[in-house]
């Protein structure tokens, strides 16, 4: 196939992604639509795909009414809340020291200053779950206000430049909360002890999401994994992150189609890196936790194929010749460098498990994810296509190297 048509197929798959279906948050109608997409193309393509089903929940909300004496506030609605509607006095903590010497049962806790510094990680969550975040989390529900105002700026750990951020994401957390901006919340501080009415509607409706696990090869040999996630976050198109990814591996799947090698090829469209309980993520390596071992490497795209700059590929824990191999094969192209190492996305919860792994994003990373990612503004128009293709294209070369390595 040639390059541009290569590029034309792939712009075609990102805006069936991003644009034909809308919101591929887990367990909204547009992610199915994803995952039903990305499962009948690849099996065009002569791939055996499995679509193993998990929970997860998909979220309604309205907007945020929130009274103190005679002043409103502008707030808004922690993703995957529960809603509370009621009048109750406010209580205020700002350190964890706070926290735990005051009286807040059945109060409306305001939150703020440094403990409401930095996103608290949902209390599921496995990969990374720091101490400080869990001790809030228990005060919390030890305590059990009635409902929780988080007050806060900017997290700098938190991409899309979001002001505020939302303190709280978590479904599993089930005290009602909204979150408002930091300078805001000083003004709401004045009416503590004070009775405020804070009300709002927002719903969780349960669903169900899937991976796509796309086989093609021997199944009982050393595997070579390809990853992107397919999932966005809720209310954004999610172009770049990830429907360029996925279209990548769309394509990378038809340049594979004769593929006859001696490793197996597994290609997933996982489903969750942007939901708060990576459910998919999670599923997949509860299920495959036994034949971890067999995977020779893990290459994960997320955020490739930026208007700005090129695209990056960055390895961990490759063994010396096979770096040598990728980056010889990868680093042949005029599109492809080696960039800086990021610990984000889906390669890491293999890193984690000793598993090598390369990762391929885009040269501007930063740029994206300062001010684009997880933001309505990732739309088709920054995505360029054309490096998606040669990108598939140099995977495509390196499988065929990576192949003749193997004896
Ligand atoms: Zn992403």
């Amino acid at each position: 196939m040639t390059t541009d048509k290569l590029t034309e197929t792939i712009h075609r798959y990102v805006k069936e992604l991003c644009v034909n279906i809308t919101d591929r948050s887990p367990g909204a109608p547009g992610n199915r639509q994803a995952t039903d997409f990305f499962d009948k193309t690849i099996s065009s393509f002569g791939f055996k795909t499995a679509c193993p089903d998990f929970d997860c929940i998909d979220w309604e909300h309205g907007s945020v009414n929130l009274k103190a004496g005679k002043d409103m506030f502008e707030a808004y609605v922690s993703p995957y809340t529960l809603g509370y509607s009621g009048t109750a006095t406010l209580a205020a903590a700002s350190t964890v020291e706070e926290l735990t010497q005051s009286e807040i049962g059945g109060k409306i806790l305001l939150i703020h200053g440094q403990i409401a510094s930095q996103q608290l990680m949902p209390k599921n969550f496995p990969f990374y779950n720091p101490d400080e975040h869990k001790k809030i989390i228990s005060l919390l529900e030890e305590k059990a206000p009635a409902a929780i105002i988080c007050a806060t700026g900017k997290d700098p750990e938190l991409v899309g430049a979001m002001y505020p951020f939302p303190l709280i994401e978590d479904g599993d957390f089930d005290i009602p909360s909204v979150y408002m901006k930091d300078v805001h919340g000083e003004c709401l501080l004045a009416h503590a002890g004070t009775e405020i009415t804070l009300d709002f509607m927002s719903k969780r409706i349960e669903s169900k999401g899937c991976n796509v696990i796309a086989t093609k090869g021997p199944q009982d040999a050393r595997k070579l994994i390809f990853c992107a996630h397919i999932d966005s976050r809720k209310y954004t198109p999610g172009a770049l992150d990830n429907a360029a990814g996925v279209a990548t591996l769309l394509a990378l799947a038809e340049l594979l189609a004769d593929y006859k090698g001696p490793l197996g090829l597994e290609i997933i469209a996982f489903n969750g890196e942007d939901y708060y309980a990576a459910s998919g993520q999670i599923q997949y390596l509860a299920a495959n936790q036994a034949t971890l071992k067999d995977i020779k490497l893990v290459i994960n795209i997320d955020d490739a194929g930026y208007h700005d700059g090129k695209t990056a590929y960055s390895l961990y824990q490759c063994p010396e010749t096979m770096a040598q191999l990728i980056c010889n094969t990868l680093g042949n192209r005029e599109e492809l460098i080696e960039g800086q190492p990021w610990y984000q996305g889906d390669h890491m919860i293999f890193v984690q498990q000793q598993i090598p792994a390369l990762a391929v994003t885009s040269e501007q990373m930063g740029e994206a994810l300062a001010n684009i990612t997880h933001t309505p503004k990732d739309t088709i128009d920054l995505v360029n296509c054309g490096k998606l293709a040669e990108l598939a294209c140099g995977l495509k070369d390196m499988v065929s190297e990576l192949t003749k390595s193997v004896k």
